[in-house]
């Protein structure tokens, strides 16, 4: 498989140069030149297959070329290593359950995906790759875990100092080997600039080589459609495919189904359900796509302003505004109705929902009102621990620790404290 730059001033590039690049050099996200086609025959049999054989078949057509198939089934195989269930929570409401992995959020399995590839990509080379990241919490998570112990790769992670929740710190400072964590004495945003200024740095990329590990990256988004097909799989009543509500934020996730269901998987609807950053809600609404600044939400994973994926959304329906809508609804939920919805769906149903989750259970909940006779499954995208801090004074309850949470918390933080001083990053990159 090719893959082409969405702003076409760009070359071709393999699955490889891809996942190494991240961005093209003229800054378009990279799209593949064609979208593979499952036929009725494999659709149908898919009950018969077990997840590993059904995420092979998916990713094969992009990533063949250029890793050989034991490879990729080793590194399919470590990517789901995890359950992935469909619970049902009503008679029409389903929750696809994507925190079962070591960081207990879905970004687990692009971020594991991934470092695989670029491991295995890292071994052809005599040159170390470093992956620097900034983040505001649960990718760096994802993307620490993901990456440790993978040969060849080393990983350089900034977070603002005091701003992530204490579980999230420790997910990013406990692991160490290949890890290094920068704890940055400013915020979030001062992070990022200080990650931008370096992959700008020519000085700096002549001496290292530098990818990110962010979710444009092919090798994130590509994966993330195995779980669409996970979930038919275990659909009932197949002559009545399930609407997929997603908690969306970048939109990568709600993009990967869609590029699943134009592969061939069978879905009745996509609801893109979101907090109060709603630029895609409007847009399908009103046809104009107006930006604004990221606001922050309980749901804060989906706090994003300016969401990259969707450029690939409209690339998947040529552009063609009638056709998009479609297929996809977007639906905005405020904080109050994310409460609320935990609260209601912990009394009424004995279901405990994340924020994330919350404001795709109730997306769904409003688009199935609408649409008697339908059923559908919203993807539950983290584990409701990881915000306590927001669940708790919401139930009135401690929520019990998992074990792989329990297991790091008493282990010591090894962090690097740094100024917001791009030389001091540039120091410590070169020298590390
Ligand atoms: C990243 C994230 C999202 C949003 O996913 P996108 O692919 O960015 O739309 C939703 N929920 C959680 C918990 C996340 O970490």
């Amino acid at each position: 498989m090719k893959f082409f730059s969405l702003n076409k001033q760009a070359p071709e590039v393999s699955f490889k140069e891809a996942t190494i690049q991240g961005q093209a050099p003229d800054k378009g996200l990279y799209f593949p030149k064609y979208l593979p086609q499952f036929d009725k025959k494999w659709i149908d049999d898919i009950t018969d297959k077990s997840n590993e054989e059904i995420a092979i078949d998916v990713i094969s057509p992009y990533a063949s070329d250029d890793i050989p198939e034991a490879e990729l089934q080793k590194i399919v195989k470590e990517t789901i290593d995890f359950p992935i269930p469909l619970v049902q929570i009503n008679d029409r409401i389903f929750s696809l359950e994507l925190f079962h992995g070591p960081t207990l959020a879905f970004k687990d399995v692009g971020a594991r995906f991934m470092s695989r590839c670029l491991g295995y990509f890292a071994k052809e080379r005599s040159e170390k790759i470093t992956v620097l990241v900034a983040t505001s919490g649960d990718t760096g998570g994802a993307v620490a875990n993901g990456f440790y112990n993978v040969e060849g790769v080393e990983v350089v992670i900034l977070y603002p100092s005091g701003k992530v929740s204490s579980v999230q710190e420790k997910q990013l400072t406990t692991l160490g080997k290949n890890i290094h964590a920068l704890e940055v004495n400013g915020s979030f945003d001062d992070c990022q600039q200080l990650v931008k200024r370096a992959f700008a740095d020519a000085q700096l990329t002549s001496k290292i080589f530098l990818t990110s590990a962010n979710s444009i990256n092919v090798a994130r988004w590509l994966p993330q459609q195995f779980y669409y097909f996970f979930a038919y799989k275990h659909w009932v009543n197949k002559s009545h495919p399930p609407v997929f509500c997603v908690p969306s934020g970048n939109f990568g996730n709600i993009c990967a189904g869609m590029l699943a269901h134009i592969s061939g998987l069978p879905v009745q609807h996509f609801i893109a359900a979101c907090n109060a950053n709603n630029v895609v809600p409007r847009f399908l609404q009103s046809g104009v796509y107006d930006v604004q600044p990221a606001i922050p939400t309980l749901s804060n994973a989906m706090d994003v302003g300016n969401p990259s994926n969707f450029v690939r959304i409209l690339e998947l329906f040529s552009h063609q505004f009638p056709q998009l809508k479609n297929v996809l609804t977007g639906f905005t939920i405020t904080d109050t109705e994310t409460r609320d919805t935990i609260r209601a769906v912990k009394e009424q149903e004995g279901y405990l929902l994340d924020p994330h989750g919350a404001v795709g259970y109730l997306a769904l909940q409003r688009y199935l009102t609408e649409h008697p006779g339908l059923k559908g499954i919203f993807l539950e995208t983290a584990h409701p621990v990881k915000f306590y801090d927001v669940v708790e004074p919401v139930i009135d309850e401690a929520i019990p620790v998992p074990p792989s949470i329990q297991q790091i918390l008493p282990l010591p933080k090894h962090s690097t404290e740094i100024e917001v001083d791009y030389d001091v990053l540039k120091e410590y990159l070169i020298k590390k």
